[in-house]
């Protein structure tokens, strides 16, 4: 299992929570906005995983707004989902470049980027990459 360790673009503050668990691993923390209500959003950083936590129920669909825990930075990106257009959520990988996610709830689409083109996370996205073709 590969998992990211991301912080918060804006602060640079680490986004994980060493005090809670999903998949075995450490889990992310941010802020989900729905329907002028937050609440806390427990991601899983196993690369691949889609589990997440939270109480706020957001339906299928929807559109939610993520922030930083720490400074509640709004962390929409500039990119758009080529899948769903809506808007990207971006985090910073503390190895260096960002991962997106797609702010659509049910919406699968995430993108990793690297700055090192060496680093061991791309050559595992290629070779997991290859085994969905
Ligand atoms: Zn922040
Ligand atoms: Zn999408």
């Amino acid at each position: 299992m590969v998992r990211v360790s991301v912080k918060c673009p804006h602060c640079g503050k680490s986004m994980m929570e060493p005090k809670k668990k999903l998949d075995n691993t450490t889990a992310i923390l941010v802020h989900l906005t729905y329907a002028g209500k937050n609440s806390p959003l427990h991601l899983s950083s196993a690369y691949g995983s889609y589990k997440t936590e939270t109480e706020l129920g957001v339906p299928i669909g929807k559109i939610a707004g993520f922030r930083c825990p720490r400074c509640k930075a709004d962390l929409k990106s500039t990119r758009k989902c080529d899948v769903c257009s809506a808007q990207m959520v971006a985090f910073d990988l503390k190895e260096g470049g960002q991962v997106q996610i797609c702010s659509r709830r049910g919406c699968k689409k995430h993108i990793l980027e690297f700055q090192n083109p060496d680093n061991e996370l791309e050559a595992f996205y290629k070779s997991y990459l290859k085994a969905f073709k």
